[in-house]
């Protein structure tokens, strides 16, 4: 698999949008989940995995785990595969001993903790399971979802350039969802998709819950612009995310290519399918003053790479 960037930022800031929505959805896909105790289905073992199939990210989600399991129980608990540290949303703020929702993320300190620990997982479909103990619940079998790195990118149609300006930015993506995944949902309702990239942390390379999908075709981009949200299936989870231009912040003005502006990139950029194009400030007043477009709104690239609105200043 060839993987591409289309942008080379790395965003420092973790964003927070959408991240209780995801929570709420690992939840119901969690209650979907088999009985506990071992049946049949589960004496797979889950093969290691070729080394060229990639490394994994030292962040690893636990599901499911018994409701009266704190903290020291679980790093006690997965401590035979490495050190690590036991984290999840809002812990610092909480205080609380126990993860409120039954889920925590392992922070490994080693990725080979992450290997070990999969070899030790038993298989169902494409699900990880390992037993756990709390001090009232003996052996729950709790999922165990790895981020597999070369998830984050995929490369549709290698032949064809990637395009910043028929990107997309892909809000509210559900964790679990690879960029593959990404991009047949998105190449079937709009066609051309030819890269799509799930957003990861610099540091752990885990899925932040954004995504990024380039077109081959400026109609596949304005149909994916357009709708400007997305209903996403992936598995049992369906829920609707918001498509937006990748806005970069690295573009000339598209009216003066920097005539008007010193030379400047251009700080905004306008969605309105009768613009698609960066502006300086000046060049946005100038374009927006005509009628039928005073009501376009500038999108600005945010730090976390998710494109927002912002109210236009007239001068
Ligand atoms: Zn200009
Ligand atoms: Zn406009």
């Amino acid at each position: 698999m060839k993987s591409a960037q289309v942008d080379g930022h790395e965003p420092k800031v973790k964003p927070a949008y959408f991240q209780e929505e995801n929570h709420v959805l690992v939840d119901r896909q969690l209650e979907q989940l088999a009985p506990v105790g071992p049946t049949s289905m589960f004496h797979q073992k889950f093969d290691r995995i070729d080394e060229s199939l990639g490394r994994y990210s030292r962040k690893v989600f636990v599901g499911g785990l018994p409701p009266d399991i704190d903290e020291e129980e679980i790093t006690a608990t997965f401590h035979r595969f490495g050190p690590l540290v036991v984290d999840w949303p809002h812990k610092a703020e909480s205080k609380s001993y126990f993860p409120p929702k039954g889920y925590a993320f392992l922070l490994f300190q080693e990725e080979p903790s992450v290997q070990l620990l999969i070899d030790s997982c038993i298989q169902e479909d494409d699900r990880l399971y390992l037993c756990v103990s709390s001090p009232t619940i003996k052996d729950k079998l709790v999922q165990i979802r790895p981020w597999r790195i070369s998830d984050a990118d995929y490369v549709f149609d290698s032949s064809l350039p990637l395009d910043p300006r028929k990107t997309v930015f892909v809000g509210g993506v559900p964790r679990p969802l690879k960029a593959f995944e990404l991009a047949t949902i998105m190449d079937r309702l709009y066609g051309g998709v030819c890269y799509a990239g799930i957003d990861t942390d610099p540091e752990l390379k885990y899925p932040k819950g954004a995504g990024r999908v380039a077109f081959s075709s400026q109609q596949s981009y304005i149909a994916a612009i357009s709708a400007r949200f997305v209903q996403l299936q992936h598995g049992d989870i369906e829920k609707r995310v918001e498509v937006k231009p990748y806005v970069l912040d690295d573009q000339m003005c598209d009216e003066c290519q920097g005539v008007r502006c010193g030379g400047k990139f251009a700080p905004f950029f306008c969605a309105n399918v009768t613009c698609l194009q960066y502006y300086c400030e000046q060049c946005w007043a100038a374009i927006h003053s005509r009628p039928g477009r005073e009501f376009h709104k500038p999108l600005v690239k945010e730090g976390a790479d998710r494109p927002r609105t912002v109210p236009f200043r007239w001068y």
